[in-house]
C-alpha cells in the first residue's frame, strides 16, 4: 500500500567504495528505525542511488512490520501538499495525517526547501513532532546541509542531530556490477558479452541512472537497426555523441584547467616539475581528480604531469585520499573541484 517503488530494495542495491558508508547507515537505519541514527541526512550528486536507499529503508521496514506508517514524498509534493491543504482548503487534518500520524518519514531532495519560508517553517514542526515522538526521518539532498545556504539556520541545525552521509560516484567495477545486475533483472533474451558492459560502464561515470540509460539506448539501437547480436562496434556506435564523458568533457587538461583556476595557478604550473607547496599539494589534488574521474592508466596520468613515473602518481593519490579522510576542509575542497568539474 505504500508508493515506494517496488525495485528500489538494498537487494537490488550495489555497493561499491563510493556508497558503502551509506548503504551500511541506511541498512542500519531500516533495522533500528527512530532508535540509532535519527534523522539519517544522505546527500550527493543526481543519480548516485539516493532516491533507491531512502526506499529500501521503506522497504525493509514494512517487511519487518507490514503495520507501520511510511510516507514517502518528494519535497515537491510536500509543498503542494502543503498549499492545497492548508492555504486553498484551509484546513490542515488531511496534511497533519499524512505528514505527523506516521511512523517514518522519508522526505526526497530536500534542497527544493530553499528559500521558501513558510513551507519550511511547516516541515520545521513537522520535524519537531515526529522527532519527539522518535520517529524515523530520512532526508535526501543534492548538498550537504552546509551548502544549503537558503534553508534556516534551525533546520539545518536539526539535519546534523542525527547522521550525514554522501553517496560518490561509483568505481568502474561497481558501474559494471550495476550493469550485469540491470541486464540480469530486464531478463531479455539478448546477450550482452562482457567488453559491451564494460564499454558502456566506462562511458559514465558520474550517474547511474544515465548508465542505466545507455545500456537501454543500445538495447534499442540494436532493435531498431535489427542487428543479430549485440556488439562492441554496435554499442560504440549506439553511444556515439550521447554518453556524458565525451573524452573531451573529463579529459586531463580539463581537470588540470579547473585545479589551476581553482587555486589561481597555471596549468604549466601544474604540469610543472617543480616541488615548492602549496604547488606540490596542488598538483596531487589534480592527479587525484584524474585518477579518480578518467580511466586513464597511472602512467598516462603521469606522462600529463611532468613525466612523472607512475610511483609518484600512485603516491599522490594516496596522500589525497588520507588527507580527505583526516581534513575536512580537504574533502570539502575535493567536492568543490568535482562539482565544477
Ligand atoms: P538519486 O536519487 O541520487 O538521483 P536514484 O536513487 O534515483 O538517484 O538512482 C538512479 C537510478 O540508478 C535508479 O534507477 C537506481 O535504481 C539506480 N542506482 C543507483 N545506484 C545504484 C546502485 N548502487 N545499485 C543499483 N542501482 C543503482
Ligand atoms: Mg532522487
Amino acid at each position: 500500500l505504500s508508493n515506494l517503488n517496488e525495485f528500489y530494495t538494498f537487494d537490488n542495491f550495489i555497493v561499491g567504495d563510493g556508497n558503502q558508508f551509506s548503504y551500511n547507515i541506511s541498512l542500519s537505519v531500516a533495522q533500528n528505525p527512530g532508535k540509532k541514527y535519527n534523522p539519517l541526512f544522505l546527500y550527493g550528486g543526481s543519480g548516485l542511488g539516493k532516491t533507491h536507499l531512502m526506499q529500501a529503508i521503506g522497504h525493509y521496514i514494512l517487511q519487518q512490520n507490514p503495520n507501520t506508517k511510511i510516507t514517502y514524498v518528494t519535497c515537491e509534493t510536500f509543498l503542494n501538499d502543503f498549499i492545497n491543504n492548508i492555504i486553498r482548503e484551509k484546513n490542515n487534518n488531511e496534511f497533519r495525517r499524512k505528514y505527523r500520524d506516521v511512523d517514518v518519514l522519508l522526505v526526497d531532495d530536500i534542497q527544493f526547501l530553499a528559500g521558501k519560508e513558510k513551507i519550511q517553517e511547516e516541515f520545521f514542526h513537522t520535524f519537531n513532532h515526529l522527532y519527539s515522538l522518535n520517529k524515523q526521518i530520512v532526508i535526501t539532498s543534492d548538498a550537504p546541509p552546509t551548502e544549503l545556504s537558503k534553508l534556516t539556520e534551525r533546520l539545518i541545525s536539526r539535519f546534523s542531530w542525527g547522521i550525514i552521509t554522501d553517496m560518490q560516484p561509483l568505481d568502474i567495477e561497481t558501474r559494471i556490477a550495476i550493469l550485469n545486475k540491470k541486464v540480469e533483472m530486464l531478463n531479455s533474451d539478448e546477450y550482452f558479452p562482457s567488453d559491451v558492459i564494460e564499454y558502456v560502464a566506462s562511458q559514465f561515470e558520474l550517474n547511474v541512472r544515465e548508465l542505466e540509460g545507455g545500456l537501454n539506448r543500445v538495447l534499442a539501437y540494436a532493435s531498431i537497426y535489427g542487428a543479430r547480436d549485440i556488439n562492441l562496434d554496435l554499442a560504440v556506435e549506439a553511444l556515439k555523441g550521447f554518453s556524458k564523458k565525451s573524452s573531451e568533457k573529463m579529459s586531463i587538461l580539463r581537470i588540470q584547467k579547473i585545479v589551476a583556476k581553482y587555486f589561481q595557478i597555471s596549468v604549466e604550473d601544474l604540469q610543472s616539475k617543480t616541488r615548492k607547496q602549496p604547488l606540490t599539494t596542488y598538483r596531487q589534488i589534480a592527479i587525484y581528480l584524474c585518477k579518480e574521474l578518467t580511466d586513464n592508466s597511472l602512467q598516462k596520468i603521469g606522462q600529463n604531469f611532468g613525466k612523472r613515473d607512475h610511483t609518484t602518481i600512485m603516491h599522490a593519490v594516496d596522500k589525497i585520499e588520507e588527507l580527505r579522510k583526516k581534513d575536512k576542509e580537504i574533502d570539502a575542497l575535493i567536492h568543490e573541484l568535482k562539482n565544477q568539474l
